[in-house]
């Protein structure tokens, strides 16, 4: 089990990934807004239509983890961080230090990908 004081260091580790997402998240909102919207040339427009797509992708992904670290900073609020949500046991400190937004041992994990792997087939 973590302690209070490597709590405090994830919470910080947590706030930092946040701040650097909402930092790039609002630039990238940023280079839209400032982007040409009459452009004559209907190849430039094609262009400027799927590089658009392409931000919003990368906005979703963004916003996706913007939410998994939100929860994880919920998760060390209520004591359920570093706690495995399939089978109840602790993470290890590594691992969490390497993905602090997991919510599974790295057991679970790797049955939950063979899973994944089984159904896509
Ligand atoms: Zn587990």
């Amino acid at each position: 089990m973590l302690n209070k004081t490597q709590l405090e260091q994830f919470k910080v580790l947590l706030h930092k990934k946040l701040d650097e997402l909402l930092t790039e998240a609002n630039r990238t909102v940023s280079g839209m807004t400032s982007d040409k919207e009459n452009l004559p040339d209907p190849t430039d427009r094609a262009s400027l239509e799927s590089n658009r797509n392409f931000t919003l992708r990368i906005r979703d992904r963004e916003r996706k983890l913007i939410n998994k670290i939100k929860e994880a900073v919920e998760r060390i609020d209520l004591g359920t961080f570093g706690i495995c949500e399939e089978c109840g046991e602790s993470i290890s400190e590594a691992r969490l230090q390497a993905r602090p937004v997991t919510t599974l041992c790295i057991d679970c994990k790797q049955k939950q990908e063979n899973d994944v792997k089984v159904k896509g087939s």
